[in-house]
């Protein structure tokens, strides 16, 4: 629906990526084959996601004051989104993840930087931003204190919020109570209900929030005390980095346009499925246009 926004508060990182055909031991040097720059982060990544469709995105997080920064919110700004509410910290780096491929394994090292930078303070300067969205989008790659603050503004003010419980962790039952949607994996999904507290009845309830993402299973949602299943858009998949971040972004995207729950997580499916179909987490996200042609 016209003038509805989405606000994402989360990472903003650059991927650098290396291939090799040898992983070096400690203090050994290899010759590596490839090297690339890919902009991620699961922030930015449903904040692209969700703009690609055509959202009116926001972006709150941080880059470090280096070259990694300013290209990523560049690409941010290309991508339309609004990127006026990105900090950039003094003497601190972009938030990255090193990650050495080698004939199909990868070891990855992730820097948070800039991002662990976003406190609960930041998160109360961008309130008015909060109060003029429609949806609250987050994940977890930004202090957990400040995730829930921005969940607590959001409340406060009326605003839908979607919590991708990504990378999982043990989260407080409050955040969960709090939330409207959760997004996890299935993987995720059970590791997140085995850390909480509360009787199984009291779970269950928290329980059907979720909107489980099943790879190239399709989706589960609940629904009036029972479970949706809707099976996944046959495709042929290259690459399934960052299709739960498509399919957030597209979530939040179609809850704007004015979708009910369930057609929603149909539209996403749709748009997860499409992401996987293409290399690269960011470079597979399809625009409108694009979802349209596909569903022809
Ligand atoms: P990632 O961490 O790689 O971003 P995820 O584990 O968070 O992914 P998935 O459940 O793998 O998320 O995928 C999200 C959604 O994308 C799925 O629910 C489905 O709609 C779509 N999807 C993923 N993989 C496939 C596939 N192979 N074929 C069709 N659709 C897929």
């Amino acid at each position: 629906m016209a003038g509805r926004k989405i606000t994402v508060i989360g990472s903003i990182n650059m991927d650098l990526v290396t291939s090799t055909n040898q992983i070096p031991k400690v203090g050994e040097t290899v010759l590596g084959q490839s090297f690339h720059t890919i902009p991620g982060g699961k922030g930015a990544n449903q904040a692209v996601a969700a703009a690609r469709l055509g959202g009116d995105v926001t972006m709150i997080g941080a880059v470090g004051d280096d070259s990694f920064g300013n290209t990523l919110v560049n690409h941010l700004t290309n991508q339309g989104i609004n990127t006026e509410n990105i900090m950039k910290v003094k003497d601190t780096s972009t938030g990255i993840a090193s990650i050495i491929v080698s004939e199909g394994d990868n070891s990855i090292i992730v820097v948070s930087g800039a991002n662990s930078h976003i406190t609960p303070e930041v998160i109360e300067k961008n309130e008015d931003k909060i109060f003029d969205s429609y949806i609250l989008l987050v994940q977890l790659e930004i202090p957990l204190e400040s995730v829930m603050r921005a969940v607590e503004l959001a409340k406060k003010h009326g605003v839908l919020t979607i919590l991708n419980p990504a990378p999982i962790q043990k989260l407080p039952n409050e955040l969960i109570e709090m939330v409207d949607y959760l997004t996890p994996n299935e993987h995720e999904q059970a590791l997140l209900f085995a850390s909480l507290e509360g009787t199984e009845q009291e779970l269950e309830k928290l329980k059907e929030k979720c909107i489980v993402t099943k790879g190239s299973k399709g989706v589960m949602i609940y629904k009036n005390g029972g479970k949706i299943e809707i099976p996944s858009i046959r495709v042929e998949a290259v690459d399934t980095t960052g299709a739960g971040d498509s399919f957030n972004g597209a979530l939040a995207f179609s809850l704007c346009e004015g979708a009910e729950i369930e057609e929603a997580c149909r539209f996403a499916n749709v748009v997860g499925a499409i992401s996987v179909t293409k290399l690269g987490a960011q470079s597979g996200m399809p625009t409108k246009k694009e979802v349209k042609e596909f569903l022809q």
